[in-house]
Protein backbone atom coordinates (compact mmCIF):
# COMPACT_ATOMS: atom_id res chain seq x y z
CA UNK A 1 0.00 0.00 0.00
CA UNK A 2 2.78 2.39 0.97
CA UNK A 3 2.22 6.12 1.72
CA UNK A 4 -1.36 8.27 0.78
CA UNK A 5 -1.56 10.77 -1.44
CA UNK A 6 -3.55 14.07 0.02
CA UNK A 7 -4.57 16.46 -2.16
CA UNK A 8 -4.91 20.31 -0.81
CA UNK A 9 -6.78 22.39 -2.88
CA UNK A 10 -8.52 25.89 -2.90
CA UNK A 11 -9.16 29.18 -4.60
CA UNK A 12 -5.93 30.55 -5.72
CA UNK A 13 -5.17 32.97 -2.89
CA UNK A 14 -6.77 30.91 -0.06
CA UNK A 15 -3.45 29.75 1.31
CA UNK A 16 -2.64 26.80 -0.17
CA UNK A 17 1.25 27.04 -0.37
CA UNK A 18 1.56 28.51 2.96
CA UNK A 19 -0.27 25.74 4.91
CA UNK A 20 1.64 22.89 2.44
CA UNK A 21 5.07 24.71 3.67
CA UNK A 22 3.99 24.93 6.91
CA UNK A 23 3.04 20.99 6.83
CA UNK A 24 6.23 19.99 5.37
CA UNK A 25 7.97 21.72 7.93
CA UNK A 26 6.03 20.10 10.87
CA UNK A 27 5.33 16.74 9.22
CA UNK A 28 8.52 14.27 8.50
CA UNK A 29 7.25 11.57 5.93
CA UNK A 30 5.63 14.06 3.78
CA UNK A 31 7.17 15.20 0.31
CA UNK A 32 4.86 17.77 -1.54
CA UNK A 33 4.69 16.57 -5.46
CA UNK A 34 6.87 19.48 -7.49
CA UNK A 35 4.18 20.14 -10.25
CA UNK A 36 5.05 21.27 -13.80
CA UNK A 37 3.78 24.40 -15.09
CA UNK A 38 4.49 26.51 -18.75
CA UNK A 39 3.76 29.64 -16.86
CA UNK A 40 6.91 31.89 -16.25
CA UNK A 41 8.65 32.08 -12.58
CA UNK A 42 7.50 34.63 -10.03
CA UNK A 43 10.46 36.53 -8.54
CA UNK A 44 11.67 34.44 -5.81
CA UNK A 45 10.98 30.44 -7.51
CA UNK A 46 12.94 28.33 -8.02
CA UNK A 47 12.95 25.79 -10.64
CA UNK A 48 12.83 22.51 -9.43
CA UNK A 49 11.53 23.56 -5.84
CA UNK A 50 8.11 25.91 -6.75
CA UNK A 51 7.73 24.00 -10.29
CA UNK A 52 9.49 22.53 -12.67
CA UNK A 53 9.36 25.06 -15.66
CA UNK A 54 9.00 24.15 -18.72
CA UNK A 55 7.73 25.14 -22.20
CA UNK A 56 4.58 24.51 -24.15
CA UNK A 57 6.22 22.08 -26.68
CA UNK A 58 7.53 20.02 -23.72
CA UNK A 59 4.76 20.06 -22.11
CA UNK A 60 2.38 18.72 -24.91
CA UNK A 61 5.20 15.79 -25.17
CA UNK A 62 4.91 15.08 -21.93
CA UNK A 63 1.38 14.71 -22.41
CA UNK A 64 1.34 12.32 -25.30
CA UNK A 65 3.57 10.41 -23.10
CA UNK A 66 1.33 9.96 -20.50
CA UNK A 67 3.48 11.12 -17.87
CA UNK A 68 1.04 13.23 -15.84
CA UNK A 69 -1.74 11.94 -13.50
CA UNK A 70 -4.01 14.78 -14.21
CA UNK A 71 -2.96 18.49 -16.12
CA UNK A 72 -5.02 21.27 -16.61
CA UNK A 73 -5.54 24.82 -18.31
CA UNK A 74 -5.13 27.47 -14.98
CA UNK A 75 -5.82 31.15 -15.89
CA UNK A 76 -4.14 29.89 -19.75
CA UNK A 77 -1.15 28.00 -18.69
CA UNK A 78 -0.65 24.80 -18.07
CA UNK A 79 0.13 22.80 -14.85
CA UNK A 80 0.23 19.22 -14.48
CA UNK A 81 1.17 16.23 -12.24
CA UNK A 82 3.90 14.21 -13.08
CA UNK A 83 2.33 10.38 -12.36
CA UNK A 84 6.19 9.22 -11.95
CA UNK A 85 7.31 11.34 -8.81
CA UNK A 86 3.68 10.32 -6.99
CA UNK A 87 4.56 6.50 -7.57
CA UNK A 88 7.91 7.12 -6.44
CA UNK A 89 6.97 9.11 -3.16
CA UNK A 90 4.49 6.63 -1.84
CA UNK A 91 6.41 3.40 -2.73
CA UNK A 92 8.86 4.21 -0.48
CA UNK A 93 6.03 4.80 2.14
CA UNK A 94 5.93 8.03 2.19
CA UNK A 95 2.79 10.22 2.01
CA UNK A 96 2.89 12.45 -1.40
CA UNK A 97 0.95 16.35 -0.52
CA UNK A 98 -0.79 17.77 -4.09
CA UNK A 99 -0.85 21.20 -4.33
CA UNK A 100 -3.45 21.75 -7.37
CA UNK A 101 -6.28 23.47 -8.40
CA UNK A 102 -9.82 22.35 -7.93
CA UNK A 103 -10.10 20.56 -11.35
CA UNK A 104 -6.87 19.13 -10.70
CA UNK A 105 -8.30 17.55 -7.29
CA UNK A 106 -11.43 16.08 -9.03
CA UNK A 107 -9.09 14.27 -11.96
CA UNK A 108 -6.54 13.16 -9.06
CA UNK A 109 -9.74 11.54 -6.74
CA UNK A 110 -11.36 10.03 -10.15
CA UNK A 111 -7.78 8.17 -11.07
CA UNK A 112 -6.78 7.67 -7.68
CA UNK A 113 -9.80 7.30 -5.08
CA UNK A 114 -7.92 6.65 -2.71
CA UNK A 115 -6.68 9.74 -2.10
CA UNK A 116 -7.62 11.83 0.64
CA UNK A 117 -8.99 15.64 -0.62
CA UNK A 118 -8.94 18.70 1.53
CA UNK A 119 -10.83 21.89 0.58
CA UNK A 120 -9.32 25.03 2.00
CA UNK A 121 -11.80 27.94 2.13
CA UNK A 122 -10.78 31.04 2.60
CA UNK A 123 -12.90 32.76 5.83
CA UNK A 124 -14.41 35.61 3.49
CA UNK A 125 -14.06 36.96 -0.10
CA UNK A 126 -12.79 40.36 1.24
CA UNK A 127 -10.24 38.64 2.93
CA UNK A 128 -9.60 36.48 -0.21
CA UNK A 129 -9.30 39.55 -2.21
CA UNK A 130 -6.76 40.85 0.15
CA UNK A 131 -4.55 38.11 0.48
CA UNK A 132 -4.25 37.86 -3.31
CA UNK A 133 -3.65 41.13 -3.51
CA UNK A 134 -0.97 40.41 -0.14
CA UNK A 135 1.01 38.37 -2.29
CA UNK A 136 3.79 40.98 -3.09
CA UNK A 137 3.57 40.56 -7.22
CA UNK A 138 1.07 42.24 -9.26
CA UNK A 139 -1.39 39.85 -10.07
CA UNK A 140 -2.29 39.67 -13.54
CA UNK A 141 -5.41 37.79 -13.00
CA UNK A 142 -6.60 39.43 -9.85
CA UNK A 143 -10.66 39.84 -11.41
CA UNK A 144 -10.35 36.45 -13.03
CA UNK A 145 -9.39 34.57 -9.62
CA UNK A 146 -12.05 35.94 -7.80
CA UNK A 147 -14.63 34.94 -10.38
CA UNK A 148 -13.32 31.61 -10.40
CA UNK A 149 -13.57 31.58 -6.30
CA UNK A 150 -17.32 31.89 -7.09
CA UNK A 151 -17.17 28.65 -8.82
CA UNK A 152 -14.76 26.73 -7.35
CA UNK A 153 -15.89 27.33 -3.40
CA UNK A 154 -19.07 25.08 -3.76
CA UNK A 155 -16.93 22.26 -5.12
CA UNK A 156 -16.05 22.17 -1.52
CA UNK A 157 -19.06 19.78 -0.94
CA UNK A 158 -17.17 16.86 -3.28
CA UNK A 159 -14.28 16.97 -0.51
CA UNK A 160 -13.38 14.50 1.76
CA UNK A 161 -12.34 17.26 4.36
CA UNK A 162 -12.79 20.87 4.82
CA UNK A 163 -10.91 23.01 6.35
CA UNK A 164 -11.15 26.82 7.05
CA UNK A 165 -8.04 28.68 6.59
CA UNK A 166 -8.83 31.77 8.86
CA UNK A 167 -6.22 31.86 11.55
CA UNK A 168 -3.05 29.79 9.99
CA UNK A 169 -1.85 27.70 13.03
CA UNK A 170 -5.26 26.53 13.27
CA UNK A 171 -5.73 25.69 9.78
CA UNK A 172 -2.43 23.75 9.69
CA UNK A 173 -3.32 21.86 13.12
CA UNK A 174 -6.25 20.99 11.31
CA UNK A 175 -4.87 19.25 8.51
CA UNK A 176 -1.87 17.73 9.84
CA UNK A 177 -5.39 15.95 11.93
CA UNK A 178 -6.25 14.85 9.12
CA UNK A 179 -2.82 13.54 7.54
CA UNK A 180 -1.93 11.79 11.14
CA UNK A 181 -5.62 10.18 11.38
CA UNK A 182 -4.67 8.26 7.97
CA UNK A 183 -0.77 7.21 9.15
CA UNK A 184 -2.98 5.35 12.20
CA UNK A 185 -5.32 3.32 10.19
CA UNK A 186 -5.24 -0.67 10.93
CA UNK A 187 -4.03 -1.22 7.28
CA UNK A 188 -1.49 0.95 7.52
CA UNK A 189 0.05 0.24 10.80
CA UNK A 190 -0.35 -3.95 10.11
CA UNK A 191 1.57 -3.30 7.12
CA UNK A 192 4.46 -1.00 8.30
CA UNK A 193 4.50 -2.36 11.77
CA UNK A 194 8.38 -3.66 12.17
CA UNK A 195 8.86 0.27 11.34
CA UNK A 196 6.73 1.79 13.66
CA UNK A 197 7.26 -0.84 16.73
CA UNK A 198 10.65 -2.19 17.62
CA UNK A 199 8.99 -4.68 19.72
CA UNK A 200 9.20 -8.43 18.59
CA UNK A 201 6.80 -9.76 21.25
CA UNK A 202 3.97 -7.23 20.88
CA UNK A 203 4.68 -7.35 16.91
CA UNK A 204 4.24 -11.04 17.22
CA UNK A 205 0.87 -10.76 19.35
CA UNK A 206 -0.42 -8.64 17.09
CA UNK A 207 -0.18 -10.20 13.78
CA UNK A 208 -0.62 -14.24 15.20
CA UNK A 209 -1.55 -14.04 18.19
CA UNK A 210 -5.67 -14.67 18.87
CA UNK A 211 -7.98 -12.20 19.60
CA UNK A 212 -9.92 -13.64 22.99
CA UNK A 213 -13.45 -11.53 22.03
CA UNK A 214 -13.58 -12.41 18.60
CA UNK A 215 -11.31 -16.15 18.48
CA UNK A 216 -11.81 -18.15 21.24
P1 LIG B 1 -2.47 29.89 -2.65
O1 LIG B 1 -1.29 28.97 -2.69
O2 LIG B 1 -3.73 29.21 -2.21
O3 LIG B 1 -2.67 30.63 -3.93
P2 LIG B 1 -0.82 31.45 -0.80
O4 LIG B 1 -0.34 30.42 0.13
O5 LIG B 1 0.13 32.00 -1.83
O6 LIG B 1 -2.19 31.00 -1.52
O7 LIG B 1 -1.36 32.65 0.11
C1 LIG B 1 -1.84 33.89 -0.42
C2 LIG B 1 -1.50 35.01 0.56
O8 LIG B 1 -2.30 34.85 1.76
C3 LIG B 1 -0.05 35.04 1.03
O9 LIG B 1 0.38 36.38 1.10
C4 LIG B 1 -0.09 34.40 2.40
O10 LIG B 1 0.94 34.87 3.24
C5 LIG B 1 -1.45 34.83 2.92
N1 LIG B 1 -2.07 33.88 3.87
C6 LIG B 1 -2.15 32.53 3.77
N2 LIG B 1 -2.81 31.99 4.82
C7 LIG B 1 -3.17 33.04 5.61
C8 LIG B 1 -3.90 33.16 6.85
N3 LIG B 1 -4.37 32.10 7.48
N4 LIG B 1 -4.08 34.40 7.36
C9 LIG B 1 -3.60 35.48 6.71
N5 LIG B 1 -2.91 35.45 5.56
C10 LIG B 1 -2.71 34.25 5.00
P1 LIG C 1 0.02 29.65 -9.49
O1 LIG C 1 0.18 30.15 -10.90
O2 LIG C 1 -0.65 30.67 -8.61
O3 LIG C 1 1.29 29.09 -8.92
O4 LIG C 1 -0.98 28.40 -9.55
C1 LIG C 1 -2.26 28.50 -10.06
C2 LIG C 1 -3.06 27.31 -9.60
O5 LIG C 1 -2.60 26.11 -10.22
C3 LIG C 1 -2.96 27.07 -8.10
O6 LIG C 1 -4.27 26.78 -7.63
C4 LIG C 1 -2.06 25.86 -8.01
O7 LIG C 1 -2.30 25.11 -6.83
C5 LIG C 1 -2.49 25.10 -9.23
N1 LIG C 1 -1.56 24.05 -9.64
C6 LIG C 1 -0.22 23.95 -9.45
N2 LIG C 1 0.26 22.82 -9.98
C7 LIG C 1 -0.79 22.16 -10.50
C8 LIG C 1 -0.95 20.91 -11.18
O8 LIG C 1 -0.02 20.15 -11.42
N3 LIG C 1 -2.21 20.59 -11.58
C9 LIG C 1 -3.27 21.39 -11.35
N4 LIG C 1 -4.46 20.97 -11.77
N5 LIG C 1 -3.16 22.55 -10.72
C10 LIG C 1 -1.94 22.95 -10.30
Amino acid sequence: MGGRVFILSAPSGTGKTTVAKRLLKELSGLERVVTYTTRPPRPGERHGTDYHFTSKEEFERLVKEGAFLEYANVYGNYYGTPRSEVERITASGKDALLVIDVQGAFKVKKELPSAVSIFLLPPSLEELKRRVEARGFKDENLDRRMKTALEEIPCARYFDYIVVNDFLDSAVEKVKAIILSYRAERSRVLEELERVLRNDEIISLVKGGKCYVEET
